[in-house]
């Protein structure tokens, strides 16, 4: 059976811990290598939302007093500067991508078209999303569940990078006897009062029913098994 799944990477992913790469190309690289040998099960369809903010977060800008949508768009072109990093780093590895703008720029992507993008996951293209929705006033996680609805994905997976491998009942870097929960309903993570990725986009997953993953991306194997289809993380449906 086909999956097709829309795998979130926030930008600070992309950066090093180690050093102030902005863009930490083994980091890059691994993740891309992993996506890449997934992608040889014939049975994934992969798009990739990529967020921006190792480069620019439109709040941080607004905080210190520029008008927001300007900001917010700095964010979305950093976006594009990391979806770039990803297609390279893909196609080192093998794999057929395509980048698909938000906002227009011919000379850089494909502008986002819905049943083109679908056309790119049938032929196995790894579809990598820039430019968020192209909206101010929104981070990647929305575009990451609105995509997913778009292009009728069964699975949102977002990959976190703190070293915290899931939804824990409390911060477990807090709390070393925080409880990991394996599956949640998305009432239960209302009720409770988790945090599962940005309120508009964990909304609009709710709403749509679309079930959302969450899960370490660097833990090693962790990727790869997510992208099987393994129940690493917590499942949000
Ligand atoms: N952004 C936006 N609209 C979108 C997606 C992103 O305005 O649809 C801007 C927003 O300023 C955001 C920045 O792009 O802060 C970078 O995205 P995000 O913060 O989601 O990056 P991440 O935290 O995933 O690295």
């Amino acid at each position: 059976m086909i999956r097709r799944q829309v795998l979130k990477l926030s930008g600070e992913a992309l950066a090093s811990s180690a050093s102030d790469e902005t863009i930490d190309a083994s980091v890059v690289d691994y993740l891309a290598k992993e996506i890449a040998h997934s992608m040889e099960s014939e049975t994934l369809q992969l798009a990739v939302v990529v967020g921006g903010g190792n480069i620019w977060r439109g709040a941080t800008g607004a905080m210190a007093g520029m008008n927001r949508a300007n900001s917010d768009q700095m964010g979305m072109l950093g976006t594009v500067i990391n979806a770039l990093a990803l297609q390279d780093a893909i196609e080192n590895h093998g794999r057929a991508t395509r980048v698909m703008s938000a906002i227009n720029m011919d000379q850089v992507a494909e502008p986002y078209i819905r049943r083109r993008a679908i056309r790119h996951l049938e032929k196995g293209r790894v579809v990598i999303f820039a430019a968020g929705m192209g909206l101010p006033y929104f981070t990647t996680d929305t575009p990451a569940a609105q995509r997913a609805a778009e292009i009728e994905a069964q699975l949102v997976l977002k990959g976190t990078h703190g070293g915290v491998d899931g939804v824990y009942s409390e911060d477990p870097k807090k709390n070393p006897k925080a409880v990991k929960y394996e599956e949640l309903s998305f009432d239960d993570v209302i009720a409770k009062d988790l945090r599962v990725m940005d309120m508009t986009a964990f909304t609009f997953c709710r709403d749509n029913n679309l079930p959302i993953r969450v899960f370490d991306l660097m833990a090693p194997d962790n990727l790869r098994r997510a992208l099987a289809g393994e129940a690493v993380g917590t499942l949000v449906k």
